[in-house]
């Protein structure tokens, strides 16, 4: 076993490759009715290119998804955004369609078995993955977590609020 597989094995336990997961999904929807034809998938997962692979098999099986998520893989599309992606479900007027929710966070895990990191196409280091997660834990760590939403650093400043509360005291390992 790689030192990939063993902290993966070791922190994920039951962890499957996307396609046997959603192999899985199909197999469990399925049966309820959920077709590619009726149905439109959400995905929420962080907006790091590392995620596009797992949307674009997503896109492969039930047609091509709405897309919730910013950083951190957490809806951050708003009410007008969820608005649109309920008015998106191809289903003809009088009928029901179908909506299948995937979200989720990453996180990168090394071929050394390093948690946390990935060394990125074209870059000589590994860095934080997921790397707005991971601010996100060094600023509470260091009591420099934001106190409001920063226009500038919309979804980061958000995802920060939405997750932890400032007003707490530094979080200790
Ligand atoms: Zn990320």
């Amino acid at each position: 076993m790689s030192s990939f597989e063993e902290s993966v094995e070791e922190l994920f336990p039951g962890a499957l490759p996307s396609e046997e997961f959603l192999d899985q999904v199909e197999a469990s929807v399925g049966p309820m009715g959920f077709t590619p034809e009726r149905t439109l998938s959400l995905v929420s997962v962080c907006r790091d290119e590392l995620t596009s692979r797992f949307t674009t098999r997503i896109d492969q099986r039930w047609g091509t998804a709405f897309t919730l998520a910013g950083l951190g893989g957490v809806p951050a599309l708003g009410r007008t955004g969820w608005q649109a992606a309920l008015a998106h479900i191809p289903a003809k007027t009088g009928e029901r369609g179908c909506v299948l929710v995937f979200g989720f966070p990453h996180i990168g895990i090394e071929v050394d078995g390093t948690v946390g990191f990935t060394q990125r196409r074209g870059q000589d280091h590994p860095t934080s993955t997921c790397g707005a997660l991971s601010q996100i834990f060094t600023d509470a760590q260091s009591g420099n977590l934001p106190l409001h939403v920063d226009v500038d650093d919309y979804e980061a400043t958000t995802l920060s609020l939405r997750l932890v509360d400032p007003r707490m005291p530094p979080a200790t390992l």
